[in-house]
């Protein structure tokens, strides 16, 4: 056995284990491999062994992975990374899922970009739910109207929402944050009916992010290896 493949058994055990723990389905909980850094060779290891959403934080980056990786149509690519508007058509054309939305304009400009050829693009809203240190993504308060413009734009599917809590290890920290996504998370959904999906938990959270309601978890070391910080493209 690979280690990529140990490592995602490994894992799928521990998503298993935190969902039955509290009572979830574990089938509600999907597993996205964030790859960012690691080579197409990586990946189709983890394809091998059964993984079919992958994340990616660089746009550049991802696509050649997406080209590299055409004769697997199975596989769904999300991207995750910050989202600049000149990348933004990158993204339109080659990935299924985009969790980073949290402008207009970059929400008009995907839908814009979206070729007629493929489905709406899945998105999700990230929340700025507790870094004050980060610029990425918005204050609850302004999620109502950002929801409802997204929701709007023809090319775009509103599927939930997306958050990168601040690092924090006490556990019952991590699950008050947590809880509030989750929160907001199900008030969205009374309102669209297509909203399906909270993408929260990382290595070091992701049993709160369970326990509270996360139907995503993204994970990269705990898979893929460290990363390289030398291969760490700058944006
Ligand atoms: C890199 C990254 C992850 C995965 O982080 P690991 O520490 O490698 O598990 C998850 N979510 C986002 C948004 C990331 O950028």
């Amino acid at each position: 056995m690979t280690s990529i493949q140990h490592n995602l058994q490994q894992l799928r055990q521990r998503i298993r284990a935190a969902a039955t723990q509290c009572g979830r389905d574990p089938e509600e909980v999907t597993l996205l491999a964030v790859s960012k850094t690691k080579p197409a060779s990586a990946v189709r290891e983890a394809i091998a062994a059964g993984q079919l959403a992958f994340g990616e934080n660089y746009v550049q980056e991802g696509v050649e992975k997406i080209e590299a990786l055409a004769a697997h149509p199975e596989v769904q690519w999300h991207f995750i990374g910050p989202l600049q508007s000149n990348k933004s058509r990158l993204v339109a054309e080659h990935f299924a899922w985009c969790h980073t939305v949290d402008r207009l304009k970059i929400a008009q400009r995907l839908s814009d970009q979206r070729p007629a050829s493929l489905p709406p693009l899945n998105v999700l809203i990230q929340v700025n739910i507790s870094d004050e240190n980060s610029k990425s993504g918005i204050m609850l308060e302004a999620l109502p109207e950002l929801a409802q413009q997204v929701a709007a734009l023809p090319r775009l599917r509103l599927r939930g929402l997306m958050a990168i809590p601040a690092p924090e290890s006490d556990h019952s920290r991590q699950l008050a944050v947590c809880q509030q996504m989750a929160d907001a998370f199900r008030q969205l959904k009374q309102h669209y009916p297509d909203v399906d999906t909270l993408s929260l938990g990382m290595s070091d959270d992701m049993e709160a992010a369970i326990e509270a309601g996360s139907t995503m978890v993204r994970i990269g070391t705990a898979i893929f290896g460290a990363r390289d910080a030398a291969r760490n493209p700058q944006q």
